[in-house]
C-alpha cells in the first residue's frame, strides 16, 4: 500500500462545493484544523475571499462537512458496486 493511499485513508476531507460554492475542488488534510485552514486559503486563492471576512456561520459550514474520506470512499464503492463481495468489505 502506497504512502499516498495510506494518507488518503486517513484523511478528512471537505467539498468546496459542500460550503456553497461552484467549485469542484476538495481539500484535504490529516485533521478537522488543517481542513480547516487549508480550506480558508483556499477560499483566499480560488474565490478571493479574505479569511477576515469570513463569517462563522461559513466556518461553521466549512465544519460540519469534513468528512473522513474513508468513508465517503466507501459509500461510493457501494453505490457503483452494489454486489461487492462481502469480503471486501472489511478493507473499502
Ligand atoms: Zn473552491
Amino acid at each position: 500500500m502506497s504512502q499516498t493511499f495510506e494518507y488518503l485513508l486517513r484523511s478528512l476531507f471537505v467539498r468546496c462545493s459542500y460550503v456553497g460554492l461552484d467549485c469542484n475542488c476538495i481539500i484535504f488534510g490529516m485533521n478537522e484544523k488543517e481542513v480547516m485552514d487549508e480550506t480558508i486559503l483556499h477560499m483566499f486563492e480560488y474565490h478571493a475571499i479574505n479569511p477576515e471576512e469570513m463569517t462563522s456561520e461559513m466556518k461553521s459550514k466549512i465544519r460540519k462537512n469534513i468528512h473522513l474520506y474513508r468513508n465517503s470512499l466507501r459509500a461510493q464503492i457501494l453505490r457503483d458496486i452494489p454486489d461487492v463481495s462481502a469480503m471486501l468489505l472489511p478493507i473499502v
